[in-house]
């Protein structure tokens, strides 16, 4: 029997279980705030074409060919995708420049070649720890929709020698800070945390096995990562679901122990026998969404918020670097930018990621690039915006960017630069955090909201939500909540 699905978000997360819905023949209704689909995954429109200023870096395929598979798709006849052999070009302030490698051999070679055979031997022991890690908690905690300590705990029973490389009481820097001798690979394997929106003093050492996601292959897509926004909205069209832009919901609506549909901006009521909330799970716990919900991630109303972002995206031609895809320009000192957004400052010595999204893999050297450059910062409640940031930011960036020998030959103003404040606008109640709740502490993964809720008709799906932040993990949090629903029977 046909049920009616309304489904809050059109981000990775709400794009996912949507397509998954129509496709087993149900009635789907996704309403974003946004103009198009995507959330997070946006562009911005350069001369030279649609420039991404959201996620780059596309990494777990599997999940995304399995999410394909269960709706009769092959992924690779809607995407044109390529394994980078180079994970990321790094770039240190003394000259050092290391690339990692899509193979473990490779890396630990140049790793051996660049910072010696120690560090070649620490990286190996590094290498198989976090890969035994990955082993040990992918299935039972990242591929479960509701995981406990209990079932964490059997997973590591299960791996005895894993107990040993969870180092529960240590934070992923001191960890690293035991692994290498030299201080410049803990730096760099520590910077994994910030793609969780952590940091590596406070993220826990478990979270090493981030760095195993980007070791198992980094792919690019043709067209950019927008593409497989328009795709999977294309694949959802295909199969009947209904599509409303620019429009908030401001209300889900309860009735005794059940959701029953939701209210949107100019006061229309939709009626819906499941509610998928893509958006925050703060939203909900934060009352946005009407006093029958607020409840709902009660957790996450006072939860530490995870890091924000200032994100440029231009195109321009530009001088010198030998740029990879993915680049990486550390900050002078490890941790001065992590000390800094934890005082609630706008980081002044940060580490920078660039994305030449033109460069890569068999690709020839383009007369203009398109960039996206990444630095971190705090999120909105621990610093208020100021006047000066623009400005701020804009030599900050540039003028470190120049240190390491890169030029760009163009005029970059504020609409080239999304900020904490923007974030915050356009995702309600993040806070401007790109990731949801801060992964602080060795249970964090546990007490993130996860896709079921007390309400049995209502869902949460997103890098809010567990699995947690990132393009694959809102994907499988999509697909996971999708499995939630017909395990307990709210499809029939
Ligand atoms: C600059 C940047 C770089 C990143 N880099 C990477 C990367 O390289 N690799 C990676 O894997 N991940 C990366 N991420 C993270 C990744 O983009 C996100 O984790 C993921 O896209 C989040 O998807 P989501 O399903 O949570 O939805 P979101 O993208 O958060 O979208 C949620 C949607 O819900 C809508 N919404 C919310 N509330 C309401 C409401 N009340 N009514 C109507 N609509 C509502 C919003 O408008 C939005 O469109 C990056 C993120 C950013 C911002």
């Amino acid at each position: 029997m046909a049920r009616k699905i309304i489904i809050v978000g059109a981000g990775i997360g709400g794009l996912s279980a949507a397509v998954k819905l129509a496709h087993a023949g149900h009635h789907v209704h996704v309403i974003d705030a946004g103009a198009q689909a995507g959330g997070k995954i946006r562009t911005h429109l350069g001369s030279s074409g649609p420039i991404d200023i959201g996620p780059t870096v596309l990494t777990l395929l599997p999940v995304f060919q399995r999410l394909f598979a269960s709706i009769d798709e092959d992924i690779h006849e809607h995407i044109t995708l390529t394994r980078e052999p180079i994970l990321a070009r790094h770039w240190w302030p003394d000259g050092t420049m290391l690339d990692l490698h899509d193979n473990f051999e490779q890396s630990a070679t140049e790793i051996t070649a660049v910072f010696g055979k120690k560090s070649g031997k620490e990286f190996a022991k590094f290498y198989n720890d976090s890969r035994l890690l990955f082993d040990c908690f992918d299935k039972p905690v990242m591929q479960n929709a509701r995981p406990n300590l209990l079932q964490m705990m059997r997973a590591t029973l299960k791996r005895p020698s894993v107990i040993g490389k969870m180092k529960p009481l240590s934070s992923l820097g001191s960890s690293l800070s035991s692994y290498f001798s030299d201080p410049r690979l803990a730096q760099l394997f520590g910077r994994y945390a910030t793609y969780v929106g952590g940091t590596p003093q406070t993220a826990p050492a478990l979270m090493s096995l981030i760095w195993q996601a980007e070791a198992r292959g980094v792919w690019t897509i043709k067209g950019g990562m927008n593409r497989l926004a328009r795709v999977l909205e294309q694949l959802c069209i295909e199969r009947g679901v209904t599509f409303t832009f620019n429009t908030s919901v401001t209300r889900i609506r309860r009735s005794a122990d059940r959701v029953v549909g939701v209210d949107v901006t100019d006061g229309t009521q939709h009626t819906a026998d499941a509610v998928i909330f893509n958006g925050d799970p703060r939203s909900l716990s934060q009352g946005d969404l009407g006093p029958d919900v607020e409840t709902i991630a009660r957790s996450t109303k006072s939860a530490k918020r995870s890091l924000s972002a200032y994100v440029w995206g231009f195109d321009a031609p530009v001088e010198a670097a030998n740029l990879a895809h993915h680049n990486v320009f550390f900050a002078d000192r490890p941790n001065s930018e992590f000390d800094d957004i934890s005082r609630g400052l706008m980081p002044v010595d940060p580490t920078i990621y660039v994305c030449a999204q033109d460069r890569g893999a068999n690709a020839p050297t383009p007369h203009v690039d398109r960039f996206e450059i990444i630095l971190n910062a705090p999120p909105l409640s621990q610093r208020a915006p100021e006047p000066e940031d623009f400005d701020r930011c804009k030599a900050i960036t540039f003028n470190r960017l120049e240190r390491f020998g890169l030029t760009f030959h163009r005029q970059i103003g504020r609409e080239h630069l999304t900020m904490p404040q923007d974030f915050a606008e356009r995702f309600p109640a993040s806070d401007g955090s790109l990731y949801g709740q801060s992964p602080e502490g060795m249970l964090s993964t546990l007490r993130r909201p996860t896709c079921v809720t007390p309400i049995s008709n209502l869902f949460l799906v997103g890098g809010g939500v567990h699995p947690g932040a990132g393009v694959p993990m809102a994907a499988l949090c999509g697909q996971l909540a999708v499995d939630e629903m017909t395990r307990r029977q709210i499809l029939t």
